[in-house]
């Protein structure tokens, strides 16, 4: 039979607590028991240390575990812990991290090594972690709840469905964002005090492993007992977010050979994303019209609310722009093309083009 964990929910987006005190401490028990004998065995759950906590927890930020594991191996490998990573070239630091996106958040990381690397004392409670570079709430709380037992509630996208399905939220919420505020209150209530960072864990696996977005496992669910979106039959529509609007843009870019060698654009350090990577120059910032020919090649990507179509023009290098074309423009040599570090999927577009021509 289930039992009513949560109340029914104000019409309102703030979610009321009042009977967790009666069922929270059921919830927290049977969550705990099934992570004890389900959870996954990952390489930063193995000999487990502040620094292997941080490093994973800066590559799952919107990435999956299964892309992350050969890039964790290797960071662990290359630098084993803070001095080392501190040590290093910011490059190397990018060209370590390529293929895995949002590179502001190796940036991030190597700075927050030089950080603790100079201190002294370093802080346990996530408050104190929300100055540090790329730290944000979610990641103060998953970081000091797993390394200092802080407890600290974490919210993310998959804190919030199972949330949203266990008290059968129907409420739209703007974004996921705005979910996440909401449910912050209801996940500090159901916080685990004794194991903070293991209840964080289980939340977390729980919803990668079993709340899955579609197709829920409820059979297989710890909490089920306790589910209410599972009884009303509406869990796999929980939880109700605004649907995203899309943009589409397009974007020329120059492919444009010379003795053997490729132009590219370093984008500069001013830049607020992505300065010090490479990648295929666009016309734009070449000053060149789209050509009257077809492309090489088209390829589609989404990033954020963009859908993008980018498309590869054959530029000979008589048509670039007269006089010095910048020093953001770099003549590269397949050598040097696999050792720099490059944006999004320019080393793929790269040896596509390459094939191309
Ligand atoms: S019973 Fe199903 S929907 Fe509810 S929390 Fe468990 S897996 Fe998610």
């Amino acid at each position: 039979m289930v039992q009513t964990l949560f109340p029914r929910l104000a019409q309102s987006t703030k979610i009321k607590t009042a009977s967790l005190a009666r069922n929270g401490a059921t919830f927290r028990s049977q969550l705990i028991d099934w992570y004890d004998q389900n959870a996954r065995a990952l390489p930063w759950r193995t000999q487990p240390s502040l620094y292997k906590t941080v490093v994973s927890e800066f590559m799952l930020q919107q990435t999956q575990v299964k892309t992350v594991l050969p890039y964790f191996d290797r960071w662990l490998n290359d630098y084993p812990d803070f001095p080392a990573l501190a040590a290093a070239s910011e490059d190397q630091v990018l060209k370590s991290w390529e293929g895995l996106g949002y590179y502001s958040r190796a940036r991030n990381l190597h700075k927050l090594a030089q950080i603790l690397t100079e201190q002294d004392d370093i802080p346990t409670q996530s408050r104190q972690w929300l100055p540090f570079p790329g730290i944000g709430p979610y990641a103060a709380a998953a970081i000091c709840s797993i390394a200092f037992d802080d407890p600290s509630a974490v919210v993310d996208g998959n804190v919030v469905r199972i949330l949203a399905r266990l008290s059968a939220d129907e409420t739209e919420y703007k974004s996921s964002t705005d979910a996440a505020k909401a449910y912050q209150e209801l996940a500090n209530g159901l916080l685990n005090a004794d194991r903070p960072g293991d209840h964080n864990q289980a939340m977390m696996e729980l919803g990668a492993t079993l709340c899955h977005k579609q197709n829920p496992q409820c059979l297989l669910c710890p909490v089920s007992g306790l589910c209410q979106g599972r009884v009303k039959g509406i869990e796999s529509t929980l939880p109700r977010l605004a649907k995203t609007k899309f943009e589409k843009k397009t974007v020329n870019r120059a492919w444009v050979r010379r003795n053997g060698k490729a132009l590219l654009y370093k984008i500069p350090d001013s830049a607020s994303r992505m300065s010090g990577l490479h990648e295929i120059p666009t016309l734009e910032s070449l000053r060149i019209a789209p050509p009257a020919e077809p492309p090489l090649i088209e390829r589609k990507r989404s990033i954020t609310k963009y859908r993008i179509t980018e498309r590869f023009f054959r530029i000979e290098p008589h048509q670039l722009p007269s006089g010095k074309i910048g020093e953001q423009f770099v003549w590269a040599a397949p050598a040097d093309i696999a050792a720099l570090p490059f944006s999004g999927p320019h080393r793929k577009w790269i040896a596509e083009l390459l094939n191309e021509a």
